[in-house]
């Protein structure tokens, strides 16, 4: 198996898999939505809330805050599989204590752990009016995906097969279907009786054929059969978007030691007779 990274930064990341299978790669996926572990506001003790929000919407829009989860912040916190993981103690407290008028943000959730902050500043939380009072004590705790949302790592995560693109050389050359493609994936060059594949897309880190989105435009208007459009089905082009939380190398590395010792667990499983 090859992999080549296409374009990586703070969240989000792209790479081509080859020489790969679909029941693989889907298990990365799988894992690295629901099984990463990551931080978010689970219990939340609302003291006092003037303000026109319900409590438990309120709650909700603390829950999906994205906090910051990387593995500095992970690390020495109890996992949902841990005794302890339950006791209230056992987590990031944040305190939230405002009065309006005021938009209240992200920003102004004050967390016992510098480490574990809001990822982002500006997230609008509730807006107090002149003399409404706001006071929260919440509690972050590690979960994972499969629990709720508000613990999955990414925001995209999904793959799509390597695309294919040929040319029938037996029939006429037909331009039309170069015109037809959405994403201009395709160019007629009449002087060489060609139709090109653009190598280079503005704004997207894909190249050539790796931009087609497999809608085969290009096919149905081409009365002729003079192209058709599959796809390599053991080469994969894998995407993966963070709300920010986490970076998604991290989430990915993550992904495959998980799944390594889910397989670990199968194979001893199975030595010991299945016992
Ligand atoms: S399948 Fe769609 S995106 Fe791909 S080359 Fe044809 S028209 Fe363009």
């Amino acid at each position: 198996m090859e992999i080549e990274v296409r374009s990586q930064n703070d969240d989000e990341m792209i790479f081509i898999v080859r020489d790969a299978e679909v029941p693989f790669i889907n298990a990365i996926r799988r894992v690295a939505m629901v099984n990463v572990p990551k931080i978010a506001i689970e219990d939340v003790n609302i003291i006092v809330n003037d303000s026109a929000m319900f409590n438990e919407v309120l709650a909700h829009r603390l829950g999906l805050t994205p906090l910051v989860s990387d593995l500095d912040a992970l690390e020495g916190l109890s996992l949902p599989e841990d005794d302890d993981w339950e006791e209230f103690s056992n987590g990031i407290m944040f305190y939230l204590k405002e009065v309006g008028p005021k938009v209240v943000y992200s920003k102004d959730l004050k967390s016992s752990d510098s480490r574990i902050k809001p990822v982002y500043d500006t997230i609008p939380l509730v807006k107090l009016k002149e003399g409404e009072k706001l006071d929260i004590e919440a509690v972050a705790k590690v979960g994972y995906g499969k629990e709720h949302a508000k613990w999955i790592p990414t925001t995209v995560c999904a793959y799509k097969q390597y695309p294919e693109i040929t040319f029938n050389e037996d029939v006429e050359i037909d331009y039309d279907c170069a015109q037809a493609c959405p994403r201009g994936i395709l160019k007629s060059d009449k002087r060489s009786k060609k139709i090109k594949i653009v190598e280079e897309h503005e704004n997207s880190p894909l190249i050539g054929v790796e931009e087609c989105a497999m809608c085969k435009s290009c096919v149905r208007a081409s009365d002729n059969g003079y192209i058709n459009v599959g796809f390599r089905p053991n080469d994969f082009i894998f995407r993966i978007e963070t709300d920010g939380a986490m970076p998604p190398k991290e989430v990915l590395l993550k992904a495959c030691d998980v799944l390594g010792e889910k397989a670990d667990k199968f194979i001893r499983f199975s030595e010991e007779g299945g016992n």
